[in-house]
C-alpha cells in the first residue's frame, strides 16, 4: 500500500501546487490597461483626449484618466469647408502623438470617436453637403489609423451640455459612495452633485439638478447612472458662444455708425483700432443679413477701442432679449426656459480661459471680479501688449469683452447673483482630466457607466 499512498499523496501535492500557482499568478497579474480617444471638433479648434483605465476596474467611478491631450494646429473643422481634405490632413500629428502613447497591440481595440460642436452645427445650417464632406474627410483620415473608430458625427447642444455634466460628476465621484455603515451602495446628498457650465466659441450650455420640477420637458434630460435616477436641466445656446455673441455685438454697434465708417468699441482696450469690410462683420450665420449692394459691402469700418467695462456690459446686453421673458423669474432671454440655479457649479472652457488670464479663479466675491475687470479694461492697448508680450493678441485683445460678456451671461441671463456667485468654481481640471464634454461621451458610448448600482465592495473603496 505504501508506494501506492506515497503516489496519492504526490499528486495530490502536485495539483495543490499548480493551484496555488495558478491564484499566485492571478493575484500578481497586472491588470491589463484599456485606452479610448475622442477628439472635440470645436468651433474655434479640435483638440484629442486620450483616456486610460484598469479593465478590472471598468465599471467603477472615477477610475478613467487622461493620458494625453493634443491641440491640432490650425482652425476648428468648419473652418475647413472650402477645403475639406485638409480638415483630415490636420488630425494626423495628434493621431501620431496617440500612437505613440498608445501600446501596439493595444491600438486596435481603442474605441475612438469624434465629436463636432456648434462651429459644425452652423456650417450645417449654412452648407449642409460642405458640413457632410469635412465630416467625411476626417473620418477617412482616423480610418487610417489602427484604432477601432466609431466615427465622425456632429452632437447636439444638449448632448454637449449633458456629457459635460456627467464628466464633472464622474471626475469627482459624485454619483455614488459606498457607506460602510450601511453595507450598500448610497446616492450622495444631491448637494455633491455640481452643475456644469460650459462657454465655446460658437455655442454655451448650462447642466444643472435644480430643486423644483422642469416645467418643459424639452430642456429635460434623464439618466441612470450607477443604481440612481437624475433628471437634469440642460441647455445649449447656440451662437453664444463667446466669438459668436461677440460678432453679433460688432453688428449691433455697427447699426449706429457715422457715416465716416468709424464705431467705438466700448470692449475693445483704448488705442486699440481695427479696419475691416462691412461685407466681413456681416458674415455669421447667427443673424440674417441684410441684401449688401457690392458697394456697401465693400466698405471699410474702423472699430476704435474705448475700454470702458460698464458701457461695454450695456452694450453687450443689446445682444440679448430679455424682454421676451417679462416678470418670470424662470426664463433667461429669448424666451428661455430656466428653473432658478440650484447647487454648485463647475465654469469650465472658454469660462476659465478668461478667468485664469485675469487671476479670478480664487474664488473671489463678485465686488472685487467687476473691480479687476474694470480696471483690466481700462488698460491701454500698447500697455496691455508689453505687459503680456507672450500671449495671442487676438485673446489679449478679447479678454475684456469675454470677461464682461461672461458677467452678462452668469449674471443678468443666468441669473447667478452676490449671494451665489460663490457657488461657481471656475476650473478647467478635475482629478488631472481636462473637463469637458468628451470623456461623458466616451463613457456612455462604452457602456462604462452601469445603469445598476456597484456589486460588490470593492477594497480601496470600502
Ligand atoms: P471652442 O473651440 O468652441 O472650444 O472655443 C473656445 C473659445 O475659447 C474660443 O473663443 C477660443 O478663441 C477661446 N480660447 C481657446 N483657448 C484659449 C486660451 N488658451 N486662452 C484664451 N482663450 C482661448
Amino acid at each position: 500500500y505504501i508506494p501506492a499512498i506515497l503516489m496519492v499523496l504526490a499528486v495530490f501535492l502536485s495539483i495543490v501546487l499548480i493551484l496555488s500557482l495558478v491564484r499566485i499568478q492571478n493575484v500578481f497579474l497586472p491588470p491589463e490597461n484599456k485606452y479610448g480617444m475622442v477628439f472635440d471638433a470645436g468651433s474655434s479648434h479640435t483638440s484629442l483626449f486620450v483616456y486610460q483605465w484598469a479593465s478590472d476596474k471598468e465599471n467603477d467611478t472615477g477610475v478613467v484618466s487622461q493620458t494625453l491631450s493634443c491641440n491640432v494646429q490650425g482652425p476648428g473643422i468648419s473652418g475647413y469647408a472650402n477645403d475639406p481634405p485638409k480638415a483630415g490632413e490636420s488630425l494626423r500629428k495628434c493621431l501620431e502623438e496617440a500612437m505613440k502613447v498608445i501600446p501596439a497591440e493595444k491600438q486596435r481595440e481603442v474605441p475612438a470617436y469624434l465629436g463636432a460642436t456648434a462651429g459644425m452645427r452652423l456650417l450645417s445650417m449654412e452648407n449642409k453637403p460642405a458640413a457632410e464632406q469635412v465630416l467625411k474627410e476626417v473620418a477617412k483620415t482616423i480610418q487610417q489609423y489602427p484604432v477601432n473608430f466609431h466615427g465622425a458625427r456632429i452632437i447636439t447642444g444638449e448632448e454637449e451640455g449633458a456629457y459635460g455634466w456627467i464628466t464633472i460628476n464622474y471626475l469627482l465621484n459624485s454619483f455614488t459612495q459606498y457607506s460602510p455603515k450601511q453595507r450598500s451602495w448610497i446616492r450622495p446628498q444631491s448637494a455633491k452633485i455640481l452643475g456644469a457650465l460650459d462657454l465655446g466659441g460658437a455655442s454655451t450650455q448650462i447642466s444643472f439638478i435644480p430643486n423644483g420640477p422642469i416645467t418643459d420637458q424639452t430642456k429635460a434630460s434623464m439618466f441612470r447612472l450607477y443604481g440612481f435616477n437624475y433628471t437634469i436641466y440642460t441647455h445649449s445656446y447656440l451662437c453664444y458662444g463667446q466669438n459668436q455673441a461677440l460678432r453679433q455685438l460688432i453688428l449691433k454697434l455697427t447699426e449706429t455708425m457715422s457715416s465716416q465708417g468709424s464705431v467705438n468699441h466700448p470692449c475693445y482696450p483704448k488705442e486699440y483700432q481695427e479696419t475691416t469690410t462691412v461685407a466681413s462683420i456681416h458674415t455669421t450665420p447667427c443673424k440674417a443679413s441684410p441684401a449688401l449692394t457690392p458697394f456697401e459691402a465693400a466698405q471699410n469700418v474702423t472699430l476704435v477701442g474705448m475700454g470702458n467695462a460698464t458701457e461695454c456690459r450695456m452694450a453687450i446686453k443689446q445682444i440679448f432679449n430679455f424682454t421676451a421673458c417679462g416678470q418670470s423669474p424662470s426664463c433667461t432671454f429669448d424666451g428661455i426656459y430656466q428653473p432658478p440655479v440650484n447647487g454648485e457649479f463647475f465654469a469650465f472652457s472658454a469660462f476659465y480661459y478668461t478667468f485664469s488670464f485675469l487671476n479670478l479663479t480664487e474664488g473671489q466675491p463678485l465686488a472685487i471680479v467687476k473691480d479687476t475687470i474694470q480696471q483690466f479694461c481700462a488698460r491701454n492697448w500698447t500697455n496691455l501688449k508689453s505687459s503680456y508680450p507672450k500671449e495671442r493678441e487676438q485673446w489679449l485683445r478679447e479678454y475684456c469683452a469675454n470677461a464682461n460678456y461672461i458677467l452678462v451671461l452668469l449674471l443678468d441671463a443666468y441669473k447667478f447673483n452676490t449671494t451665489n456667485w460663490g457657488s461657481i468654481k471656475f476650473q478647467m481640471k478635475a482629478a488631472n482630466t481636462d473637463i469637458g464634454w468628451t470623456l461623458g461621451y466616451m463613457l456612455n458610448l462604452t457602456n462604462m457607466i452601469p445603469a445598476a448600482a456597484p456589486e460588490q465592495v470593492k477594497g480601496q473603496q470600502a
